[in-house]
């Protein structure tokens, strides 16, 4: 392996985001890890890392499980001898109203898009204390810092997200850990299945927000924090818009993206009710 070259866990790698900021590290030359739970599709990604010249490392695991993210810290080091760089990605979504939701998909959210990467962390920082440097970067999104109606935990789940990236920070520096970074990203809409994969009890049709960004403008920022890591990055120009409008009018910020989501987000179309792939990874083919 390059002297220079980075290695990299990602979590969320088989779809999306996860899997662009695999092939674009891949492309220049690091080592990735690939987390998911669709083993073949890490598979096929990892192939085509390294076809590009990148080295993979394909370790299965769900996020929920805090010892299977244990696990795959232990192989990364024990593969590639340290970890330069873990980016907590893997992500779920949930339609429902607060009222209707069932409370389990509520609560699987929270334990994929929260613990997840809390699992994640718990299970890095060790490492990146031993070596006294490394990146942490936690993939929320534009949600962190808007509201959004039907999808009330999801925009929980990324609040948290950008609170507990705070929170650690700070640990981190009043322990005068200065090699260790922690960085959020967050993104606007983002061309991704993540809607198609989300879990739906609204009865009316998906459809993605608009304007939408390809997936790998944020696997580009995720390259470029990876080096010179920043706090927080937006992703997206329209995301700036909206938080400028929130931070002046909040109130009518707050009504306006409840209207947009009402008349975009959802379709007037009916939808069956689907638990998407909150419990169990589904594979695209099987997606209407
Ligand atoms: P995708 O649905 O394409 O990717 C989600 C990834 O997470 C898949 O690789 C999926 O793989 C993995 N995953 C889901 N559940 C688990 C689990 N329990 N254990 C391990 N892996 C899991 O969506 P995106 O690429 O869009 O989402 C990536 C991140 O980006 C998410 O955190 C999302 O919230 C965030 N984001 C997305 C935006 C968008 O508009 N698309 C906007 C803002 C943020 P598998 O099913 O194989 O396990």
């Amino acid at each position: 392996m390059d002297e220079q070259a980075r290695v990299v866990v990602i979590t969320g790698a088989s779809s999306g985001i996860g899997e662009a900021t695999a092939q674009r590290l891949g492309r220049q030359g690091d080592a990735v890890v690939l987390v998911a739970r669709r083993e073949g599709r890490l598979r096929e990604v990892a192939r085509r890392v390294e076809a590009d010249g990148g080295h993979a490392l394909v370790a299965a695991a769900d996020v929920t499980e805090e010892g299977a993210l244990a696990d795959v810290a232990r192989r990364a080091v024990g593969r590639f001898g340290r970890v330069d760089g873990w980016v907590n990605n893997a992500g779920v979504s949930l339609f429902g109203r607060v009222e209707e939701a069932p409370l389990r998909a509520w609560r699987r959210v929270i334990e994929v898009n929260l613990f997840g990467y809390l699992h994640g962390a718990r299970a890095v920082l060790p490492i990146f204390r031993a070596q006294g440097q490394g990146v942490l970067v936690n993939v929320a999104s534009i949600a962190s810092k808007l509201p959004q109606p039907y999808t009330s935990a999801y925009v929980a789940s990324k609040h948290a997200v950008r609170a507990l990236s705070m929170s650690l920070r700070q640990e981190l520096a009043l322990d005068g850990a200065d090699g260790i970074h922690v960085v959020t990203v967050m993104p606007a809409s983002i061309d991704t299945p993540l809607f198609r994969h989300a879990a739906n009890y609204t009865g009316r049709a998906i459809r993605p927000m608009t304007p939408m960004y390809p997936a790998s403008d944020v696997a580009d920022v995720i390259a470029q924090v990876l080096v010179k890591p920043r706090r927080e990055v937006l992703v997206g120009s329209v995301a700036r818009l909206y938080l400028a409008e929130a931070a002046v009018a909040p109130e009518l910020a707050e009504q306006r993206i409840a209207e947009a989501v009402d008349r975009e987000h959802l379709a007037r179309e009916r939808a069956p009710e689907t638990e998407g792939n909150l419990f169990e990874a589904v594979e695209d083919e099987e997606l209407v």
